[in-house]
């Protein structure tokens, strides 16, 4: 029999106390033959990835808590020496699964957790992108529409990351652009007017413009008259996906799915 101290001694980690969070599942992968490799953004803690051992087993304890976007509580163990944790219990609070089997819902709630697990940083609590993700996957339900919801997403984690410019004047002469087109270099944060706009710029139309500042200013369940105008709304989430893909420096996956579908 191996004496428990002298395990540790040579490095053996230790377990941690087991913690609890309220948490939202991003996205999950096999892992081995029956595991699940689960990144998850907890309330407290911020994302985080850990290993769900077992949760590919037909009469696993996880069932379907593991869904992308479940909402759920999850007692995890964090391991001194892995950057992985130990994934111990989870209860479902909510599931999106329903609205799996719509193919556009089901698209733009991959793409949501797929923006959210690429932009976060590790161990950062994010309180504002939890709750802006549950909201958003409720109103999907709601109003069965996904145009306007993903514009609102996209705008909001454009901005909770930092890189929203200023929607009302141009940066570089500082003119108004209410009522007018305005333009972007890819990835720079600021917006052009049209005299300072330079070759090979974007274009946000002015009417899209004054729908990214509605959307910015109002409630997502508030905004739902707007949720008809596809054009716009369309070229919204376009302008600041693109923009999120130049930050992140590279494709979101789940975007082509999405676009080949509308
Ligand atoms: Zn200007």
């Amino acid at each position: 029999m191996i004496d428990g101290s002298l395990v540790r001694a040579v490095g053996t980690p230790t377990r941690m106390p087991l913690q609890e969070s309220e948490a939202i599942v991003l996205r999950s992968y096999p892992l081995g033959e029956a595991d699940r490799l689960v990144s998850f953004l907890s309330r407290s803690v911020g994302r985080i990835r850990g290993v769900a051992r077992g949760a590919r087993r037909p009469k696993s304890r996880f069932g379907a808590s593991l869904e992308p976007l479940s909402h759920i509580r999850i007692w995890f163990y964090e391991r001194e020496t892995r950057e992985l944790v130990r994934i111990h219990q989870c209860e479902l609070l909510e599931s999106f699964l329903d609205l799996q089997r719509d193919y556009q819902a089901n698209c733009t709630l991959a793409l949501m957790a797929e923006v959210a697990d690429t932009v976060l940083p590790e161990r950062e609590a994010a309180e504002g992108v939890f709750r802006l993700l549950l909201h958003v996957a409720r109103e999907i339900r709601v109003s069965n529409t996904v145009a306007l919801p993903l514009a609102f997403y996209t705008l909001w984690m454009v901005r909770l990351a930092g890189w929203l410019g200023d929607l009302e004047r141009c940066a570089r002469c500082g003119a108004t652009l209410a009522g007018v087109a305005a333009w972007s270099r890819i990835g720079a944060v600021g917006l052009y007017c049209s005299r300072c706009r330079q070759g090979g710029m974007r274009t946000l139309s002015a009417e899209s413009l004054e729908l990214a500042r509605r959307i910015l200013a109002a409630r997502l369940e508030n905004l739902r008259e707007l949720g008809s105008r596809l054009q716009p709304l369309r070229e919204v989430s376009k302008f600041y996906l693109d923009l999120i893909e130049y930050q992140i420096e590279r494709k979101l996956l789940s975007r082509p799915m999405l676009e080949a579908g509308t």
